[in-house]
């Protein structure tokens, strides 16, 4: 009878302590949240699984799910998916050809769905791959265990923005707007409920990736993204918010672009910004520290990955090409 008791109160603090978190705008990595009437949002658990967030976007007679997400988390947002709507998932778009947002695409295409992008993608590609997806291969099991070499090319591409699928429920718009995180990017807008997601062109924290970047290009994209008058704001990496993760997304490229320009133009040395040593953040290999000190209005943004920030935008700018333009 104790016991039960003890369990009981346990229980109510529990859920009195998940019913403070629901109201906070912070990381729930793994919750699924209803943004907008048939429209959800499953936070991607990057820290421990490496995962990106998936938006569902339930259609008269079909889902669409943003992002492939890697194999384990394109299983996640599947069982996710089908828990939530009766309807099968016919596209799955992916944003971009991160390992995090398009590897999974087998998972999805073997279930019966068609993946779906932006040219860019498939072309970014034949770029890259398959040296990552091997690399990745040796270090991630669920990826391994596909047995494949290469990975799954989108299905279906478009090369005219915005591509559109529609029906007597919802609209759908694809975007490309610009080459910011990869030359890929694709964004997705729902003009009737106002809502946006933005793949990694725009994320919600310390999370920007620049190595296949135009960082000078980037605010420039997310400017383009801002004009199209989102409400809900549904970002690859982070929480959900509004039109101030654009906001401040834009700002973070700026600020760090002027910084480096600035040290570059002062005849600083890269060393003495960007010392040797390295450090692993979410698999990736990354300077520990830079001497860059960013405005205090961007410190949503500026994290572990500054130090590679810096060094991308100073080869960037140093090289007079688009960091994702030079041997990486
Ligand atoms: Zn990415």
């Amino acid at each position: 009878m104790k016991k039960l008791r003890w369990l009981t109160l346990t229980s109510f603090a529990m859920l009195a302590a998940m019913a403070f978190l629901a109201t906070r705008t912070e990381a729930q990595p793994g919750q699924v949240k209803l943004i907008v009437p048939g429209v959800w949002f499953l936070e991607g658990d990057l820290a421990n699984l490496g995962h990106s967030n998936n938006i569902i976007i339930e259609m008269k007679d079909y889902v669409i799910v943003v992002d492939a997400n890697f194999p384990s988390g394109a299983k996640l947002a599947m069982e996710t998916a089908q828990r939530i709507s009766s309807k099968p998932v016919k596209y799955v778009f992916d944003t971009h050809h991160h390992g995090d947002h398009a590897y999974g695409n087998p998972i999805w295409t073997k279930a019966g769905a068609t993946t779906l992008a932006y040219v860019g993608v498939a072309e970014e590609m034949k770029r890259f791959e398959p040296a990552r997806w091997q690399a990745t291969a040796k270090e991630r099991p669920d990826v391994a265990e596909l047995h494949l070499d290469a990975p799954e090319p989108p299905q279906q591409t478009f090369d005219k923005s915005p591509f559109i699928l529609k029906d007597s429920t919802r609209e759908v718009r694809f975007y490309f707007l610009g080459w910011a995180h990869t030359r890929g990017d694709g964004f997705v807008y729902l003009p009737k409920d106002k809502l946006l997601c933005t793949g990694d062109a725009v994320v919600n924290g310390p999370y920007n990736f620049t190595a296949d970047a135009n960082v000078a290009n980037w605010p420039r994209v997310v400017r383009a993204a801002q004009a199209l008058g989102a409400v809900h704001v549904l970002p690859g990496h982070g929480p959900a918010g509004g039109p101030e993760i654009l906001e401040g997304q834009a700002k973070f490229m700026t600020e760090l672009h002027k910084a480096v320009d600035t040290a570059i133009n002062q005849k600083k040395k890269f060393e003495d910004v960007v010392p040797p040593g390295t450090t692993t953040v979410y698999g990736n290999v990354v300077p520990v520290k830079t001497s860059i000190t960013l405005p205090g209005s961007v410190k949503n943004w500026a994290g572990a990955f500054l130090p590679a920030q810096v060094r991308d935008t100073w080869e960037e700018i140093a090289q007079k090409k688009p960091h994702g333009d030079l041997p990486h």
